[in-house]
């Protein structure tokens, strides 16, 4: 995939995405900021959740031993993944003991992360979608674009033709005439559904918190269908990133407060589902736990980009970007999109490649995505640790091997007039004349773009005017001799 800027110019242009986008995204920022207001006590339950985050991560394996001890005890299955492709083979072959060719699937960020639907499907495993987000993703041959609401670069109108056109390929039709009324659109994808929940042997799910006490799964949603997959099918299959792990159930007392709020501006999510190993005559008879590192360790050592390891997947940083807001989630060409994915997805897979060397750039700085973060990461300050590393390049290790990236060597214009400045910028007489020197030619200066190689600069900017006079001689005539220089 090429990088940020050229995979977002397609969006960019693009009015009608931008307004799906736009209305959506403010809808539910209006909404999380309402919910927020009111806990007088939500700047301290944040401290609090980014605490425990750290302290968990501190001694992450400490507290995965824990979770492997309490779930094997419970009756479930632990398995290790260092990668992708390890995961993949895992879950495919469990499937594959179980006899079936097909299994549902509960809203999962990490599956979508490892590619679990294309691996399956090699292995001729059918996984359906039963997020109704993820089943308009799916029917539509399309990707993910949001953490929250995979389809949010979708409208109504465009919802109900993949649901007319689409849906009978996967199992029962859409009902006929089907209009684009939320209330309809909802109701054929519960026909839809109901028939895959009850004939499913074999379910795959992730999971928002995993409790090391008692080896506890914890799953919070909105639609009930992550119930239905979670206890309806013989065999459950969990793949859950290794940073997923709280402690004890008073630490997951805390995320269940900051989680729903963040993210569906809702006091409490409309269910959560939590499930220890397995028990005789309720629920799957197997479980089993796939744990997944894929560059979760690497980024484990950065002593800065770790704080990404905090993150509950709310999305209420995507939802305040100004940069997302435009070029919406597929530009960022991971599971993770927006301010998260910008600074997730190149610790995860390393600098190595283009676009991912790009993506610590897809941000303007504002700021406001650290203001709602949840479990206060510091997105703007890995964004400019990891451009640092970009520019830099040198040794960094990429899942467990050191391996060297060229630093990044920039415009060769820019970087002339980089050093242009700086030798400028030391030299206060130069800096002075030139300032005045500007100030009287300013007749002459170009008004909406700047000529040759600083033309692409002022492609997407405004040139600011020249004053009619520098600012230290307008500091001096004003206030006086002596008081600047
Ligand atoms: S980085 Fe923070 S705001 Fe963004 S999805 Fe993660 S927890 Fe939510």
């Amino acid at each position: 995939m090429p990088a940020f800027p050229v995979a977002a110019a397609e969006a960019v242009g693009d009015a009608r995405l931008r307004g799906n986008l736009r209305h959506a995204t403010h809808t539910i920022r209006d909404k999380r900021a309402r919910a927020v207001a009111e806990l007088p006590d939500w700047p301290e339950l944040r401290a609090a959740g980014a605490a425990v985050k750290d302290r968990t991560l501190r001694h992450l394996d400490h507290y995965l031993e824990r979770l492997e001890r309490a779930v094997t005890a419970a009756g479930g299955h632990v398995h290790w993944a260092a990668d992708a492709a390890e995961a993949n083979r895992i879950v495919t072959a469990l499937v594959l003991a179980t006899g079936e060719r097909e299994v549902v699937k509960v809203k999962s960020m990490v599956t979508q992360e490892i590619g679990l639907n294309a691996a399956l499907a090699e292995a001729g495993i059918r996984a359906d979608e039963t997020d109704l987000a993820e089943l308009i993703v799916q029917l539509g041959d399309d990707l993910p674009s949001h953490i929250l609401v995979p389809a949010i670069h979708r409208n109504r109108g465009e919802i109900r033709d993949i649901f007319r056109d689409r849906m009978a390929d996967r199992g029962r039709p859409a009902p006929e005439g089907l209009t684009d009324d939320p209330a309809d659109l909802a109701e054929a994808a519960r026909l839809h559904l109901r028939r895959k929940f009850l004939d499913a042997k074999v379910g795959v799910s992730g999971a928002n918190f995993m409790v090391a006490e008692t080896g506890t799964m914890v799953v919070v949603e909105s639609e009930g269908n992550g119930r239905m997959c979670l206890t309806l099918p013989e065999t459950l299959i969990s793949v859950v990133g290794i940073e997923k792990v709280v402690p004890t159930w008073r630490d997951l007392e805390i995320f269940l407060q900051l989680l729903p709020r963040s993210s569906t501006a809702e006091r409490m999510n409309p269910y959560t589902s939590m499930w220890t190993g397995t028990t005789d005559e309720d629920g799957p008879r197997a479980f089993h736990l796939v744990l997944l590192d894929n560059g979760r360790s690497d980024a484990l050592a950065d002593t800065v980009g770790r704080q990404a390891l905090r993150c509950i997947r709310c999305s209420a940083c995507l939802n305040v970007c100004p940069v997302y807001e435009r070029a919406g989630g597929h530009a960022y060409g991971s599971a993770y999109p927006g301010p998260i994915g910008a600074i997730l997805t190149p610790q995860l897979r390393g600098v190595t490649s283009e676009l991912d060397a790009s993506l610590p750039y897809a941000s303007s700085l504002c700021g406001a995505c650290y203001e709602v973060c949840p479990v206060a990461i510091d997105i703007p300050e890995v964004l400019v640790h990891l451009r640092e590393r970009v520019v830099r390049g040198g040794e960094v290790t990429v899942r467990g091997t050191r391996t060297v990236i060229r630093p990044a060597g920039g415009h060769a214009a820019e970087r002339a007039a980089m050093r242009a400045a700086r030798w400028v910028f030391d030299h206060p007489g130069v800096l002075r004349a030139g300032q005045r020197l500007a100030a009287r030619t300013r007749r002459l200066a170009p008004r909406r773009r700047l000529p040759g190689p600083g033309r692409a600069w002022t492609d997407t900017r405004d040139l600011p005017p020249v004053p009619a006079e520098p600012f230290r001689d307008w500091w001096r005539r004003s206030r006086g001799e002596g008081s600047g220089r």
